[in-house]
Parts: C-alpha cells; sequence; structure tokens
C-alpha cells in the first residue's frame, strides 16, 4: 500500500477577533485539521498531501506555505486564476462566537472540476480521507466524478475514511445532503459520524442505529463518536464499543472529531488494532479540547 495519506476538502481564511476591533488571520477546515494531526501522528516514512483548489493570488500562496510549514505535501493542488480562498469571520458577543462565510466563490469548490487532476492525486494515495463538507461545496456534478475517481482509486489498493460532518446549511437541501452522504458511505471503508450529528439530521434513535446505517449503505466498518459517551466501532460483523478517558477541563470542543480521525487512521495504519486505534483517536481529542483553537500542538505525551 502507498504510504502517502491524502485529505481531501476545503481550507479557508479565518479572520479571529484579536481585541480592539482587529482580526488576526489564520487557515482552517475540517479535512485539514485532520490532515495536520495525521502529519504530527503518522511517522516520517508516510507522506501527508492535502487536495484542493486554491488561487494564484498572495493569500492562497500564503495558506500553501502554511501548509508546507507543517510538512503537508501541496503537489497536487490546484490553482486557478479567477478565483480565491473562502473567508470566515468570528465574532464574538457577550462572550458568544457566531460566524460569517464567505465561501459560495471560493476555489474549492472547483476541486473535482478536473477530474485527470483529481484522479491523479487520489491514484498517489494509500488513504484518502475526506468529509461531508468536501461534498457539500461540489456542484452536483462533481460529486459523482469525486464518488467516481474515489472508486477507481479504491480499486487500485487505496482505503477511504469519511466523516460525515453533516451541514445542512452548505447543502441545496437536507434530502440531497441525505442521499449524498448515505452514498458516498458506500464506497468508504471507514465512515467516521459524530452521533449529536446523526441524531439530528438522520433522526438515529441512539448509536447503534448509525452504525446499522452505514453499514446497510455498504461501509467497511463504522466508527461512531459521541462527545464523552462510548465510541461505538463496527468491522467484520463484530461490534465493539470503547470508553474514552473522561477529560475535567473542556476548554473548546473544535476540532474533537477531526483531531480524533487523524489519530484514529494513523494508530490503524500503522496496527491494525481497533482497541488501539479508538485509544489514539479518543486520547488526542481528549487533549486538543483542554486548549484553545483547532491546531493544538498537544502531542507531546500521545
Ligand atoms: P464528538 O465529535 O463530539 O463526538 O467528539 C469526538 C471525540 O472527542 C469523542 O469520541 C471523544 O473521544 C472526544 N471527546 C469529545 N467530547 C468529550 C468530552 N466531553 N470528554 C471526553 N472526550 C470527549
Amino acid at each position: 500500500m502507498s504510504r502517502t495519506f491524502l485529505a481531501i476538502g476545503e481550507c479557508m481564511v479565518e479572520m479571529a477577533p484579536s481585541g480592539s476591533g482587529t482580526y488576526k488571520m489564520g487557515f482552517a477546515g475540517d479535512t485539514l485539521n485532520t490532515a495536520w494531526y495525521a502529519r504530527k501522528y503518522l511517522g516520517n516514512d508516510w507522506n501527508v498531501g492535502y487536495f484542493t483548489a486554491v488561487g494564484t493570488d498572495q493569500v492562497s500562496s500564503e495558506m500553501l506555505e502554511f501548509l508546507q510549514t507543517a510538512n503537508i505535501d501541496v503537489s497536487g493542488i490546484r490553482r486557478l486564476d479567477d478565483r480565491t480562498l473562502g473567508l470566515y469571520l468570528i465574532q464574538l458577543k457577550d462572550g458568544e462566537r457566531s460566524f460569517a462565510y464567505w465561501r459560495s466563490q471560493s476555489a474549492a469548490r472547483c476541486l473535482a472540476a478536473d477530474r485527470q487532476a483529481l484522479e491523479a492525486s487520489l491514484g498517489q494515495a494509500g488513504l484518502i480521507y475526506f468529509s461531508g463538507i468536501t461534498l457539500a461545496i461540489l456542484p452536483a456534478d462533481d460529486r459523482l466524478t469525486f464518488l467516481e475517481a474515489l472508486r477507481a482509486a479504491r480499486k487500485k489498493g487505496a482505503q477511504v475514511a469519511f466523516d460525515p460532518n453533516l451541514r445542512p446549511r452548505l447543502w441545496e437541501d437536507a434530502e440531497t445532503m441525505r442521499a449524498c452522504v448515505t452514498e458516498a458511505a458506500g464506497v468508504c471503508d471507514f465512515v467516521m459520524p459524530s452521533f449529536e450529528d446523526e441524531l439530528t439530521h438522520f433522526g438515529d434513535a441512539d448509536p447503534k442505529a448509525s452504525v446499522e446505517r452505514y453499514l446497510a449503505a455498504g461501509a467497511g466498518a463504522v466508527v461512531v463518536k459521541n462527545g464523552p459517551e462510548e465510541v461505538l466501532c463496527a468491522r467484520q460483523g463484530a461490534l465493539r464499543a470503547f470508553q474514552p478517558r473522561p477529560v475535567s477541563t473542556i476548554v473548546d470542543t473544535t476540532a474533537a472529531g477531526d483531531s480524533f480521525n487523524a489519530a484514529f487512521l494513523a494508530e490503524y495504519l500503522k496496527s491494525e488494532n481497533l482497541e488501539a486505534a479508538v485509544a489514539a483517536g479518543a486520547g488526542l481529542a481528549g487533549r486538543v479540547i483542554q486548549h484553545r483553537g483547532a491546531l493544538v500542538e498537544c502531542l507531546e505525551s500521545v
């Protein structure tokens, strides 16, 4: 198997308030978070890459530099003259955060428009990771192209992992979201949802119902995260539950699921041991939520 972990999706410009009406610029996105943590967790014998589309402007170049500084391979990323990065602004009011987005014309929406470029990148990967947000931002035809490219990569031996990360506001309607996510699950070796999303948007009664639904859709294995509750895993006909260690001081749950997925997959790629993979995922997520922000340098003792 190729030792390339390839995450696919959208990395946006983040403008976060830094006091007195000023904002600090950063880069953020669910699949980027997973690539960033996978890079920390996998050994040097693994290449970690990110696939998306960006502009040819300065801010896009800065984003690529940011990824390269994190040792993430950007060589497959497409650059488009007439587009740039999506952006969101975090606003604070009475201690509560709210988000304003400018992403409807982002370059990342074109990431599957060039089928050859997509297939060339996917063809190099041993593990391909994407999310429901990756699917949501694509035009309907490109979603089909994307799923076909995944099928082709899988035939060549790649494994595919997917976090449904259900965000109905990004989709044309909730019915389309549920249908596409279900179809995508059928081309995956690992489907890794968070139960809260599945309860809200699929109406699953409990994590076991989510497991059964994704297995019925054709997923190879299903790993259902559920905050501080048990992680439920189904693989090869066996259902197992693992209890994450309690975390007493939770500061910010941003990227809990993304970091869990990274460490889970990295550990599973190394050991093929489900219990060790869940322990790694929960261990990392448990550290991440004790700090502010999505990307936390907290791996010293993992
Ligand atoms: P979630 O996506 O919210 O279900 O969380 C992903 C993972 O983060 C969970 O499977 C846990 O490993 C970890 N996690 C999230 N919230 C908590 C919490 N309150 N206490 C301990 N671990 C948590």
